[in-house]
């Protein structure tokens, strides 16, 4: 095997051009080649100059496609990234936080991966570069099923943008033990009040069907709430979106219960005052 460390974008993307493996920290694709040999090529893309850390661009906030968790934690980012912050919180262990890149977690589209309904909630979209240009697409359109993306061959995630919002976030997270654990349901808010009244909503579920989902029947019913109502509005929510199933992790009963209890939490946790 060849690993390759470029330092340069269009190094990276002539190599992938080719039958080379994107690697982030590879926290996900070592343990899923279990005793099979790495492939070939790989291409290191910790290196890349732009690729890594958080800053504002004009319309909100970049986050580069090499960006551990632990760059997540230590971001001065705004409340509207608490639920961002959380997931990063809950990733594995402190090494795995340091190592483990928000990208590779999307682009392993695992129906468990913490980042995916933080980064819903907070409407991202992801740009995606090959040797042949750059495109963005919402988050939601990006993982198609468990480890299906719209990544194309050759093409990385070079970066994960998101709009300027007012509001606060949070993140919960259900294992069957408190760290160090795949998720058996988690849940990702992010709530804008105005005079104690929910103004927008925006709600992610993950664990709890293929594909972490936006539950937009809630958010819809959420508008215009104070924070006394939301336990009622959640119980008469149908959640449609998800497709909980039974697992060595939980059942799928137990999943629907949990997720109701989590999004009452998740949501008012957003509305307490700080
Ligand atoms: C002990 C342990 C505990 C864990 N706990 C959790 C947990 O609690 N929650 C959780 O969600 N995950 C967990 N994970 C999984 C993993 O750590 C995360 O998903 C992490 O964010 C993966 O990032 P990475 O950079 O290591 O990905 P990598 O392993 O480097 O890559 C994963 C996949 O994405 C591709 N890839 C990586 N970066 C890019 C890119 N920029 N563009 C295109 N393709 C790319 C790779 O080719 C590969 O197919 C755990 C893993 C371990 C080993």
């Amino acid at each position: 095997m060849t690993l390759h460390r470029p330092d340069r974008l269009a190094d990276a993307l002539a190599l992938l051009a080719g039958d080379a493996v994107a690697l982030g920290g590879g926290t996900d694709l070592y343990p899923g080649l279990r005793d099979a040999a790495p492939p070939p090529h790989m291409v290191d893309l910790t290196r890349i100059a732009g690729l890594r850390g958080i800053r504002r661009d004009g319309t909100g906030w970049r986050i580069g496609g090499a960006t551990t968790w632990t760059q997540v934690l230590k971001a001065d980012l705004p409340p509207l990234f608490d639920g961002l912050r959380g997931a990063a919180r809950e990733v594995g262990s402190v090494q795995i936080q340091n190592a483990g890149t928000v990208a590779g977690n999307l682009c392993n589209a695992s129906p468990a991966a913490d980042g995916m309904p933080a980064l819903l909630a907070l409407d991202a979209t992801v740009e995606l570069a090959s040797d042949a240009g750059t495109r963005r697409v919402a988050l939601a359109d990006f993982v198609h099923g468990p480890r299906l993306t719209a990544l194309a061959r050759g093409e990385i995630l070079t970066a994960i943008h998101i709009p300027d919002a007012a509001g606060r976030g949070a993140f919960l997270k259900l294992g069957a033990r408190r760290y160090l654990v795949i998720s058996i349901a988690m849940v990702a808010a992010v709530v804008a009040t105005q005079a104690g009244r929910i103004v927008r909503a925006r709600v992610a579920v993950g664990a709890c069907s293929p594909v972490a989902r936006r539950l937009a029947g809630l958010e819809t019913a959420l508008a215009g709430a104070t924070a006394d109502e939301v336990s009622a509005i959640v119980s008469a929510c149908a959640f449609t979106e998800l497709s909980p199933i039974d697992d060595v992790r939980a059942s799928a009963d137990y999943r629907s219960e949990a997720v109701k209890a989590l999004v009452v939490r998740a949501v008012s946790a957003t509305m307490e005052a700080k």
